[in-house]
């Protein structure tokens, strides 16, 4: 009898414990949630039903967005894709630490940076990076050194969509070092890693970046999905926009089978505007990728989060891809005392605090600069001079207002100056890109057509000129 008291005892003491733990899994499950950002790449501002798109079909995304909020004016801290991916991830203008232009320059990201991984590795998240990474190609620079545990993607800049025989080491897929060979296309397989990454990590909180690399060029599309869209005048873009949206509801359905859809904060947000040479579409907008007009840097941006964020908001506060590493870490409880360019974003949507996360944003890409201060935009030129707009009234910055507004024009000029002088000299430049971006950004404060808009087709419009 006292022998089977004591095995109840027992029992009931590891049955006891066991319960215990369970309940703190439970609990760290509930409190904390889990981040996910999802970028796309070039896609343009009205490239997606939620924008407003008609003639392209996002589903998925547009759900995701109607029981979330869209915002209208935000922005990426960058119009190309490198310096862009720099701000996001460490939440600070990425011209302070030299990371200016596009490509990586040999340098890569500044060691004396802290990512928005590493935040979240210290404390206690899992975290992951799939997809492009272009942030250098050094091992200093492999996202496995910047606060990624694991690092599902690729090194470099843009890639065949299809498996490459002989792939260079930025072109390589790999995990963690070692390489993936692939059958199939790459959005899928990027999808279907975001999925198994949910499935296997139940238990503890983590930090997703999932950079996609659709819709950069190459232009590549699964013949299936081709043949879906033959009559499209935007057929490749469109197959290409439809993979990844595609993809994005995998994950959303794996996150909501697993119970963990209504404690997950995601962000989707495009690195850039839509470029001149791939079929996006930046709507209302003028100028492009590369270009400190809005279509260069106002990007599509919705964030999600049901069991803090109610659904159906638009958001037409100026926002920034900086204020993701403080929206994410102060939603996770995570203190930092890190010098930070950003907003927390939630107290907005839950009408806690009003107006515009940002009264002032800047851009800076070599020669071009841009200035948001409330609705008035400046656009300078080194070399050329600056145009200034007031958005109010003219979202698509084609009256330049300093002649009759002198008085604003300098202020921003003044704000401009101010702000340039916390930031380092850029440690790299564009090279052949230099003369085109000139040459785009200058036409564009002219209202002019576009001569050329590659290094490419800037050199035979020279030769032939030159007749
Ligand atoms: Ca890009």
């Amino acid at each position: 009898m006292q022998k089977s008291l004591l095995f109840f005892l027992f029992t009931f003491l590891i049955f006891s414990c066991k319960t215990d733990k369970q309940e703190l899994v439970k609990a760290k499950i509930s409190t904390k949630p889990n981040v996910i950002v999802i970028l796309a790449d070039d896609a343009g501002y009205m490239d997606f039903g939620f924008m407003g798109n008609k003639d392209l079909e996002t589903p998925r995304l547009d759900k995701l967005a109607k029981s979330g909020a869209i915002f209208t004016d935000a922005h990426v801290s960058a119009s190309v894709c490198a310096p862009s991916r720099a701000g996001l991830l460490t939440g600070k203008y990425q011209q302070r630490f030299g990371f200016e232009a596009n490509g990586t320059g040999g340098i890569g990201l500044s060691d004396a940076v802290t990512t928005i991984a590493d935040a979240f590795k210290e404390n206690n998240y899992k975290t992951i990076a799939l997809g492009k990474w272009h942030l250098g190609e050094s091992e200093s620079d492999h996202p496995n050194q910047r606060g990624f545990d694991d690092f599902y993607g690729f090194i470099g800049g843009s890639r065949s969509y299809f498996p490459i025989e002989k792939p260079s080491k930025g072109h390589t897929l790999q995990h963690n070092g070692e390489r993936i060979i692939f059958d199939g296309y790459l959005t899928d397989i990027l999808g279907d890693k975001s999925v198994s990454y949910v499935e296997e990590h139940q238990d503890a909180p983590f930090f997703m970046y999932l950079a996609y690399n659709a819709p950069h060029t190459p232009m590549h599309a699964k013949a299936v999905h081709l043949e879906k869209y033959k009559e499209h005048p935007r057929k490749k873009l469109t197959a290409m926009m439809w993979s990844l949206d595609e993809n994005i509801g995998k994950l959303v359905d794996k996150l909501e089978e697993t119970n963990q859809l209504e404690n997950t904060l995601i962000f989707f947000l495009s690195d850039n505007g839509g470029s001149t040479h791939s079929d996006t579409n930046n709507g209302p907008l003028k100028g492009y990728k590369g270009i400190e007009f809005e279509g260069g840097h106002r990007v599509p941006f919705l964030v999600h989060w049901p069991n803090k964020i109610k659904g159906n908001q638009t958001f037409d506060g100026l926002t920034s891809s900086l204020d993701i590493f403080k929206t994410s870490t102060a939603a996770a409880g995570i203190q930092n005392n890190l010098d930070l360019d950003g907003t927390n974003l939630i107290p907005y949507l839950k009408d806690e605090a009003n107006g515009n996360p940002h009264e002032k944003l800047f851009w800076r890409k070599l020669n071009e600069a841009g200035v948001r201060l409330g609705k008035k935009k400046l656009v300078h030129l080194k070399g050329y001079g600056s145009t200034y707009y007031d958005l109010e009234n003219d979202l698509g910055e084609m009256n330049d207002l300093t002649l009759s507004d002198k008085a604003t024009s300098d202020l921003l000029h003044k704000e401009l100056e101010i702000w340039e002088t916390g930031l380092m000299e850029p440690l790299w430049d564009e090279g052949g890109w230099m003369p085109v971006t000139f040459h785009i950004q200058q036409r564009l404060m002219q209202n002019k057509p576009l001569l050329y808009n590659t290094p490419g087709s800037r050199k035979k419009y020279l030769e032939n000129t030159s007749k």
